[in-house]
């Protein structure tokens, strides 16, 4: 999936962690109640085990990276089943918790990639809106350009472009940069939509690992309690600027 099914919505995550160099970025995601999908990448979750049970208590979404963050459709199927299969394992040992999900680096998947994460019970998850992040410094991509591509999101949003289906972007927990940039741009994120949500959320997957231990709030209930700002609570798919424009008898129950 690349489209959050919900208007004006955000289905939110993060590659590549977990990153423990500093607690800053899972300190103010708490601070803004804010849920996310973390798509972990084996190796690192052995690096930072504290990390990934931090977002388990959290309350955020574990998914699959991979192992060794490589582009999936040039391994066999054994290294594919053992990339996806290895890291569902040491999420396991570490928080108790196998992943039911999974997103391929660099969105490198085919048919056959995808039915080897399917037998595992993965569904394959992927984006709609990149940041560009992991590339700054990298072929002429600059601060700017991530800016830039963030921008362009809030404008689409703005503009209306997901009025009838939301979106999912593509961020990473890769360094202090991304993680620093996330933390910059999430006020523009939380007032161009109405929503940001986790992956299952977006999805009213209220289990979203095989163990049954640990549930999430689906989509309705997660959004009652984790308002972005005034207006997110209506329940029109327009922006809130044009329920103000209404005369008064019908929109003032919207406007509180
Ligand atoms: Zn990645």
């Amino acid at each position: 999936m690349a489209w959050a099914p919900e208007p004006r919505t955000l289905g939110y995550g993060f590659d590549d962690g977990p990153n423990c160099s500093h607690n800053a970025f899972y300190d103010y995601l708490s601070q803004k109640n804010q849920a996310t999908t973390m798509f972990y990448i084996g190796s690192n979750v052995i690096d930072w085990p504290e990390e990934a049970q931090r977002a388990v208590s959290d309350g955020h979404e574990i998914c699959v990276h991979t192992w060794s963050h490589r582009y999936m459709t040039a391994f066999t199927n054994e290294q594919v089943f053992a990339e996806l299969w290895y890291t569902m394992q040491i999420i396991k040992l570490v928080t108790g918790l196998t992943p039911t999900c999974w997103r391929p680096p660099l969105g490198d998947v085919d048919d056959r990639v995808r039915f080897i994460a399917a037998q595992l019970n993965l569904e394959t998850i992927l984006w709609r809106y990149n940041s560009n992040d992991w590339e700054n410094g990298i072929g002429g991509v600059t601060n700017a350009t991530v800016e830039a591509n963030y921008a362009a999101l809030v404008q689409a949003a703005n503009n209306g472009t997901f009025n009838t289906r939301g979106a999912i972007i593509l961020a990473h927990e890769l360094n202090n940069y991304t993680m620093s940039t996330a933390i910059e741009n999430y006020p523009r994120l939380a007032a161009a939509f109405d929503y940001i949500v986790p992956m299952c959320v977006a999805q009213n997957k209220t289990y979203p690992y095989v163990e049954t231990s640990v549930t999430m709030p689906t989509f309705s209930q997660y959004i009652a309690t984790h308002k972005l700002h005034a207006g997110a609570d209506t329940d029109s798919n327009e922006p809130p600027n044009k329920a103000n424009a209404g005369n008064d008898d019908n929109t003032s129950s919207q406007l509180q």
